[in-house]
């Protein structure tokens, strides 16, 4: 298996990543480029009868 971020071999500890940077790096990347969710509130139709 090769490291998500730097395709150097990952290691067991950090797969798929080689080490905690390219993690963390990884992880800050998709917070700044994929953070576009739109999530709807669906409204509670309380109405029983
Ligand atoms: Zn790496």
């Amino acid at each position: 298996m090769k490291c998500a971020n730097c395709k150097k071999p990952a290691t067991e500890e950090y797969k798929p990543f080689c080490g905690q940077r390219c993690k963390d790096v990884d992880l800050h990347r998709w917070f700044s480029e994929g953070y576009v969710v739109e999530s709807e509130e669906i409204p509670l139709d309380e109405d029983e009868g």
